[in-house]
């Protein structure tokens, strides 16, 4: 079997690879595991830990107070060099702060407070990442709004015109991903935006599986509103501060709801009352995490110096190459593809069905050192992200795959689940 796709043809592939070198800017601390979860944890840049340092040492250690003016700027300057490299965003439109989970709050609920008052109803993607649907949840229960959660295929995602038959003039708002968590579904952001503005909706972005896997064009798309985090593709660290972005256009007009003083105009004058800064710095709450948003400069580097189109082409082709042996090598064993077959509407990790998955995926972590991940209901997901995944690393996992499916060396795995999947 493993003569149709022998193993050369994935060191080929890596020879040709013009993205191969990058491998060498992170940390690869055990040469053996294969890691396809950098669509949960992105690796350590081999830069960060002395940068990190340095700035520990140096900024806090040495400088203390005084690099405040500096670290102050750092939220606004990261998010530039996000909306540059991986987001197609103007400056001034991108801040890094807080988490997702408190962004898509502070931006949900601005949408929310604009919009006019028979407006009732938020539409979200009933498959989407729990924290998105339940922060949306809690808005629209103290607003006494409804919530619509749209049916999407839990392989295919959701489908446009099931969106543009929800889409009326009762709509406030819209919550999507871009990449589905689940299945890596790819929607077409521009398609949705039109739709939504049609119907005078505003559409608030989840781009957590999207952002340094696929070319994101927010301004070209016509968003209004985006979040999403810096710890998977972008590679900043274990709860590494998210992103927000709100159009030029749009910002003076919202209001967040989280009146801190890094939202205030002219800040440092401690004034009585709250007066929202204008521009983006409204969207800002307090003081950032200096630390954890400094592991981003590294991070970026990498990215800026691939350049996000060749990331999304290399994606692609790690991804069918691994769909292509899933097929070939793991439909015998009762696999089968849980991700769109069309690589142009899938983000950057593939998904597989079977009954077994969550002890298949603990075998494979223990036996096999392959790292993917278990994802409800009985799906494995495997993300080769593509500034440090081998061709090669694809091969070996799916053989490795293959060879703990053919012993069905998951038999001897627990199936109760665990606290962190
Ligand atoms: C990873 C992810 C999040 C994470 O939110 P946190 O606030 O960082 O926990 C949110 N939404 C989506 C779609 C994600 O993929």
């Amino acid at each position: 079997m493993t003569d149709d796709h022998p193993r050369y043809v994935a060191k080929e592939l890596d020879a040709d690879d013009q993205l191969a070198h990058l491998r060498d800017r992170f940390v690869i601390a055990d040469d053996d595991l294969i890691y396809l979860d950098g669509n949960s944890l992105g690796r350590l840049p081999a830069a960060t830990p002395a940068h990190l340092d340095r700035l520990v040492r140096h900024g806090w250690g040495e400088q203390l107070v005084r690099s405040w003016p500096t670290w102050i700027e750092w939220g606004r300057r990261l998010g530039d060099r996000l909306a540059r490299h991986a987001l197609g965003a103007r400056p001034g439109e991108v801040v890094v702060s807080d988490s997702t989970s408190v962004n898509l709050y502070k931006l949900a609920a601005a949408a929310l407070d604009a919009a006019p008052a028979d407006r009732r109803t938020v539409l979200v993607d009933a498959e989407d990442f729990p924290t998105d649907r339940y922060v949306v949840q809690g808005l629209a229960a103290a607003r006494g709004l409804t919530v619509r959660a749209l049916p999407s295929d839990l392989d295919d995602g959701l489908r446009l015109d099931r969106l543009r038959n929800a889409l009326d003039h009762r709509v406030a708002l819209v919550l999507l991903s871009t990449v589905s968590y689940r299945s890596g579904a790819l929607l077409d952001m521009g398609a949705v935006n039109a739709a939504a503005r049609a119907v005078g909706a505003v559409v608030l972005w989840d781009l957590s599986h999207a952002a340094g896997a696929v070319p994101v064009d927010l301004t070209g798309t016509g968003t209004d509103l985006a979040v999403g985090c810096t710890y998977k593709y972008l590679n900043a660290g274990p709860g590494a501060p998210a992103f927000l972005y709100v159009r030029r256009e749009a910002q003076d007009r919202l209001r967040q709801p989280i009146q801190g003083w890094f939202g205030q105009r002219d800040q440092f004058l401690m004034s009585a009352a709250y007066d929202p800064a204008p521009g983006l710095d409204r969207f800002l709450v307090g003081t950032p995490p200096i630390l954890s948003l400094a592991a981003l400069d590294p991070a970026l580097d990498i990215l800026a110096e691939a350049g996000i189109d060749r990331v999304r082409r290399k994606g692609t082709r790690l991804g069918e190459l691994l769909v292509e042996l899933a097929d070939a090598w793991l439909t015998p064993y009762g696999f089968r593809l849980a991700s769109p077959r069309d690589p142009r509407r899938r983000g950057s990790h593939v998904t597989l069905h079977h009954p077994e998955a969550l002890r298949i995926s603990r075998a494979l972590a223990t036996e096999g050192r392959v790292v993917g991940d278990y994802r409800t209901p009985d799906r494995l997901r495997l993300g080769p992200a593509p500034l440090y995944t081998r061709f090669v690393d694809v091969w070996d996992a799916m053989d490795r795959l293959r060879d703990i499916a053919a012993r069905r060396a998951w038999e001897r795995m627990p199936g109760e689940p665990s606290r962190v999947t």
